[in-house]
């Protein structure tokens, strides 16, 4: 059976870089090796979710990989929690949680605490906490990011967020989006806990400690993307493939985890700009022995494209290029590289515009494209596709598709 590596690079594509004499950081970039790739297979470019909606990275993987997002997706939630290898059970509702810094009239002075090293000693804190017969679990993620969830009967995810996603704002009460009782209870509930928490924070030894020493105090949990479990068939179960991933940032190895893939451990993927992707590369390579699919997530080009930064987005997919050597010389299996949006450094934001793709092996036709960029997949012989189409072609590529008909 012909196996499968597929590469997401978040937020790859973009929009045109006046400083790059309107090129993007992939056109712009010298990329031999994606460019080889191209050459020797077909490319296009994909809508992830549909045309003109601009996706978050959860409901875009969720596609690329065959799931329908309006079917599997109820908030970010549970996927930031699996992937910090917390536990969902039926009925529970999981949210991303920040430790934030606010005045006494809660306004938010920042978001994350004064980048705040750990949240190990606050998930601690209020790990267990009961109110109203909910239970509050949390657990530390990276830098000031933590995991929640409340365990209890009668809860709903359709609340709003806590998190105005600004600075210099009040904080928001949570709400129920809808008339149930659920919600309303669910609403109430997280916000006496939010009271809670802030009444025993911003008295805490461990906040005067920091304010001592000059840091911001650690005295508010923003929470946000309320979501259940979702329980979608695993990837084995949906096409029979044995599959595995390699990621560094928690919410790819959630969404994983959510799928049934293996998460792989590889030395020095971080999720970061210094993230040692040739390690990653040559871990899914080794892979293939074991996996027919392995999806690799690079995650920088995206981070880099919200600071604004095209210069270091540029030499970051020049990175991706050099370690994609080893792809070239990859010739039993298909090799696809795509993205899950576009990230526009000008817009510090993610846009709606197609993502380039790329599927290059053995027995796939070939088109005019000698390049891997925007521009040049638009020419591709995949065409404009979406999200949803890409995992029905790599099964038909790997000769697994069903017959429609007789
Ligand atoms: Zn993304």
């Amino acid at each position: 059976m012909t196996k499968v590596i597929f590469v997401v690079c978040d937020g790859l594509s973009d929009r045109p870089i006046k400083e790059f004499g309107r090129l993007t950081p992939l056109e712009a970039a010298r990329t031999p090796n994606l460019d080889l790739l191209a050459k020797e297979g077909i490319c296009g470019l994909v809508h992830t979710i549909d045309v003109g909606v601009r996706p978050g990275s959860d409901v875009s993987h969720l596609a690329l990989f065959g799931y329908d997002p309006q079917v599997y997706y109820t908030g970010r939630g549970p996927f930031e929690v699996a992937g910090i290898g917390m536990k969902l059970e039926k009925g529970d509702v999981a949210f991303r949680a920040n430790v934030a810094t606010v005045n006494k009239k809660l306004v938010i002075i920042d978001r994350r605490a004064g980048r705040i090293k750990s949240t190990k000693k606050i998930a601690a804190l209020f790990n267990g906490t009961v109110i109203d017969n909910v239970t509050f679990l949390f657990k530390e993620s990276v830098g000031h990011r933590m995991g929640m969830i409340l365990r209890g009967n009668g809860l709903s995810y359709k609340i709003t967020d806590g998190d105005p996603h600004v600075t210099d704002v009040k904080v928001w009460k949570v709400k129920p989006k809808d008339n149930s009782k659920e919600a309303e209870f669910t609403a109430s509930v997280l916000n006496k806990f939010l009271t809670y928490s802030y009444k025993i924070l911003k008295d805490h030894p461990l906040n005067k400690t920091r304010e001592k020493r000059g840091l911001l105090p650690a005295n508010y949990i923003l929470v946000r993307g309320a979501g259940v479990v979702p329980e979608p068939p695993t990837f084995e179960e949906k096409y029979g493939l044995k599959a595995a991933c390699i990621a560094g940032a928690g919410l790819y190895k959630g969404i994983a985890k959510v799928l049934g893939m293996k998460v792989l451990k590889v030395k020095g993927a971080t999720g970061t700009v210094e993230t040692d992707i040739l390690a990653k590369f040559k871990a899914a390579k080794r892979a293939l022995k074991k996996f027919a699919f392995v999806f690799v997530h690079i995650k920088a080009c995206d981070t880099l494209a919200e600071d604004g930064n095209f210069e270091g987005k540029k030499r970051f997919i020049e990175k991706i290029d050099k370690a994609a050597k080893i792809l070239v010389g990859i010739k039993n299996a298909l090799i696809v590289i795509t993205a899950d949006h576009s990230t526009a450094c000008s817009l510090k934001a993610h846009t709606a515009d197609p993502v380039p793709i790329l599927i290059r092996g053995d027995d796939v036709r070939t088109d005019e494209v000698k390049s891997f960029g925007e521009r040049s997949c638009g020419r591709g012989r995949l065409g404009h596709i979406r999200g949803s189409h890409v995992m029905p072609i790599v099964i038909d590529l790997m000769g697994l598709a069903q017959l429609f008909g007789a």
